[in-house]
């Protein structure tokens, strides 16, 4: 008996219910089923007398018979009532529905068990819609003092599948299939945490015998529903890091560093220290970088991005920044122009509203390299847009782009080098190592050498590469299985060396040769120039390539690299989630502000006290500050939001009049341009008020602005409050947030705004956010399967997660591909979970 079996198989399953519980749950096979878990229990210890009965008592159980049946006229149709009788009284139990069923199933003057929730009424007691068995039946079952109650339809129940029949269904499922029921874990798993064998945990899970028992197997059934889901996530990001090679940024020279010491306006947080050594790390380890970066609004994650940049540009790579919206390209642009001001790097901007004219410009400059960096909207997605080497995109604000768009990113590295995966030529290495020992020991260590060395000639012939004179891409410092070369052509396999002088005995002169053999093995044509060469005539080495690159054909790109990349986002996601969720990414965190920063002062008011708020306003504009009012935007009742807004614009208007007062206003119903203009007026400083809806919630940059009142507040997700909140705080003034709200307030709602009013943490924020709403609200995570979990709950199991996604990464470090022995079991449930699973959070 196999569990993958339909339920058909099961005892008692008809076709006709089989499909009613496909349609209404779900549950196919018998495996579906046994992974069918009660959502509560009912404790069956005690059976009352009917004396004992009182008003407040809520489900009770009784022993006794029925005496009579009756149907009752009502209102409408008809009810059932049958009279029930134990030795200490009567009482009644009722139906409504499915009389004829019920009536003719009813033995009078048998024992039956009866439980259900007690009714009160006129001094006598009912239960309406009991569940009822016989004694003689009662005594048969795998009986538990615990009763599971499953989740049901009304359709189930209407169809009589009551919580009654999925029991014996399940108990059924339990009897025929136990021994199909496969241990999935190791033995030392299950030693080390103690943890209840499988079948035990699926017995008590549905039929516990004790609150203890429930307790386990519930550990033990979400422990391994956890851990294969980390299992996943973590072979996922093992895969990419083995089988997706990535550009190597070993260089750490002129433009980092001339930046770095030179024009870096301030000195970087801790945080972001931390946060560049992460990257730093990736980026040079040969593995591709799939880095999620977050840090909370103001937490300067824009150096962050442009330092890594200069890496890439120092190492001869491109990069590229794209934002969701053209307001945040254009601040992006803006930021990074200015930081960059004093150096010789280009920078460009590309969205959609840019003209042809200068499009075509941008194009050109990408592909001939003379444009280091590419900030830009969707447009950088056009096929158009193709860089002569990209080596990191940064994605900005990652939720609002969608999982194809971002995938397309990795496609415009530009060619791609013939590249042998690290460590294929191993074969070629042993030949030559076996039969020279000593030279090739000698060629190990001049190789070290070479790595140090960073020619003068070097940068020179780059400088000359780069422009694309020979009109081959050429990518420099590039590694060939354990080689790093000077220059690898990108569409044909040439690869170019400089000679670095020294004075050159025999034997190492022997080693060169050997190093320059195995490189030709590897199918490359291999053209060597000492340094005097390239330094006292250039145009003649260029020449020579050139003759050179006509003999040798074109041979197809085996390998790309695609970009790193770096996604940023201000929304915070607690940990233990992003575990889930990006389980599959590195995550770093910026969690510190940068010093000085004034921590915005939140207030909540009630609408009636919109004067003393129109005041305050008033006194801020006269200190020269800029206010932002946001009105609620909801999808369902736009065109009521539209009225809001317009209405409070109207009286905005009246209080703050023209020519005193300007004011912008931008919504969601304006057309880009006009937003654009708008927009434009308020960060100009020509408007002080900017009325809005949430269009102005992600990344806008205003310092001057000081004052963000929330109106509606109630009706605003705590993250969006916290994005909003974030747009003030920016210069060096005291900022205000105020949030106004009607009198009638939610519980929720009200958690919501005392929670922005006692803390400006994003990821305390973002826990309250979570606990409210639950995973699949929070923002980011709506895509990822991850949390259609099936017993564990993200939230409240933190700790199982800890120690499931531990054991996971333990496992997997000895035993990357789990085929030892004792991970048997594991591996068997592991490729039986990935066939089937869509936990892929597909950031990337
Ligand atoms: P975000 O993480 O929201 O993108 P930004 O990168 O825009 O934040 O940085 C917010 C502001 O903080 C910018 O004006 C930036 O110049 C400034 N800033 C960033 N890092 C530091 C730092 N280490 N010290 C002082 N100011 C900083
Ligand atoms: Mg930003």
């Amino acid at each position: 008996m196999n569990l993958s079996y339909p339920i058909t198989y099961i005892n008692g399953i008809s076709v006709q219910r089989a499909t009613l519980l496909y349609t209404e749950l779900g549950i196919k096979s018998c495996n579906d089923l046994l992974n069918f878990f009660p959502f509560r229990y009912i404790d069956k210890t005690a059976f009352y007398a009917i004396k004992e009965l009182q008003p407040n008592t809520s489900e009770v159980q009784i022993v006794g018979k029925i005496t009579s049946i009756k149907s009752v006229a009502q209102k409408r149709g008809s009810r059932l009532v049958a009279t029930f009788q134990d030795a200490t009284g009567t009482m009644e139990l009722v139906w409504f529905k499915g009389h004829k069923w019920i009536k003719e199933s009813l033995k009078p003057n048998e024992s039956y068990v009866v439980y259900g929730k007690l009714n009160h009424y006129n001094g006598s007691f009912s239960i309406p819609h009991p569940e009822i068995e016989l004694v003689t039946e009662y005594k048969q079952k795998l009986q538990s003092k615990m009763q599971p109650v499953y989740p049901s339809t009304e359709k189930l129940t209407n169809s009589g599948v009551s919580n009654k029949l999925m029991r014996t269904y399940i108990q059924n499922l339990l009897k025929q299939f136990f021994d199909g029921i496969q241990e999935s874990l190791s033995q030392e798993i299950i030693d080390d945490f103690k943890l209840m064998h499988k079948r035990d945990a699926f017995l008590n899970v549905h039929f516990p015998k004790s609150q203890e028992n429930l307790a386990k197997a519930e550990y033990r059934l979400k422990f391994e529903e956890l851990f294969f889901i980390q299992l996943q996530l973590l072979r996922k990001k093992l895969i990419n890091k083995t089988k997706i090679k990535g550009f190597i940024f070993e260089n750490v020279s002129d433009n980092f560093n001339d930046f770095y010491n030179n024009h870096l306006p301030f000195d970087l947080t801790n945080a972001q220290k931390r946060v560049l050594k992460e990257i730093r790390k990736d980026v040079g380890s040969g593995a591709h970088m799939n880095r999620l970066l977050q840090g909370d609004v103001g937490s300067g994650k824009t150096i962050v991005a442009l330092l890594t940049m200069l890496l890439a540009i120092d190492n001869g790579f491109q990069a590229t920044i794209m934002a969701p919206t053209e307001i945040l390209a254009s601040q992006h642009y803006k930021a990074i122009s200015e930081y960059l001001k004093n150096t010789k790097l280009k920078v460009d901007v590309l969205t959609g509203s840019v003209k042809i004219k200068k499009r075509r410009e941008i194009h050109k400059n990408l592909e001939n390299g003379t444009l280091h960096i590419l900030i830009g909207t969707h447009a950088l997605l056009e096929d158009k847009v193709q860089f002569q080497n990209l080596g990191v995109a940064i994605i900005d604000e990652q939720h609002r782009f969608g999982v194809a768009q971002r995938s397309k990113l990795w496609s415009k590295g530009g060619g791609s080098v013939l590249t042998i995966a690290k460590g294929t030529g191993i074969e070629v290495r042993n030949r030559y190592e076996t039969a020279h020992p000593s030279v090739y020991k000698l060629m190990k260590e001049l190789q070290k050498e070479r790595k140090k060395q960073s020619a003068e000639a070097e940068k020179n012939l780059w400088e000359q590469l780069k422009t694309n004179k020979l009109e081959f891409k050429f990518r420099r410092q590039h590694i060939i299985d354990e080689f790093t070369v000077d220059f690898a052509c990108i569409s044909k396999p040439l690869l170019v060396e400089i000679d670095v002088e020294y004075d050159s005995t025999a034997e190492q002169q022997e080693a060169d040769a050997i190093r320059i053999k195995i490189l030709e093995e590897f199918g490359y044509k291999v053209i060597r120039f000492t340094s005097e060469e390239v330094l006292e005539n250039i145009d003649n080495v260029i020449e020579k390539l050139a003759q050179e690159l006509k003999n040798i054909p074109f041979k197809k790109a085996e390998v790309t690299s695609p970009p790193h990349i770096l996604v940023m986002t201000a929304t915070p996601i607690p940990r233990t989630l992003a575990m889930s969720v990006y389980g599959d990414l590195d995550i770093s965190v910026i969690d510190e502000l940068p010093p000085g920063r004034k921590e915005v002062k939140t207030v909540h008011r009630f609408d009636s006290n919109r004067l003393s708020v129109f005041k305050f306003m008033k006194d801020e504009i006269a200190k020269g500050r800029q206010v932002y009012i946001v009105y609620p935007l909801i999808q369902e009742s736009e065109t009521m939001d539209y009225k809001d807004l317009m209405d409070g614009y109207e009286s905005v208007s009246r209080e703050f009049p023209n020519p005193k007062y300007q004011i912008s206003i931008v919504h969601g119903q304006m057309k880009p341009a006009d937003k654009e203009f708008e927009m434009q007026r308020f960060v100009k400083g020509e408007t002080q008020i900017m009325v809005a809806t949430t269009v102005i919630e992600v990344g806008v940059n205003v310092p001057n602005a000081s004052v963000m009142i929330i109106e509606s507040s109630e009706r605003f997700g705590l993250s969006q409050l916290h994005q909003l909140r974030g747009r003030v705080g920016r210069g060096a003034d005291q900022s205000y947030c105020i949030l106004l709200s009607s009198y009638k307030l939610s519980e929720e709602g009200k958690t919501r705004l005392k929670t922005m009013v006692e803390t400006s943490d994003g990821f305390k924020i973002a826990e309250v956010d979570l606990k409210l709403r639950g995973p699949g609200n929070l923002m980011g995570t709506q895509q990822s399967g991850v949390l259609n979990l099936k017993i564990a709950d993200i939230v409240k199991d933190t700790k199982i997660l800890v120690n499931a996604r531990n054991t996971a990464i333990s496992v997997l470090q000895e035993d990357s591909n789990l085929s030892k022995p004792e991970n048997a079991n594991i591996r068997k449930t592991y490729l039986e979970v990935s066939k089937t699973s869509k936990i892929w959070s597909n950031i990337s």
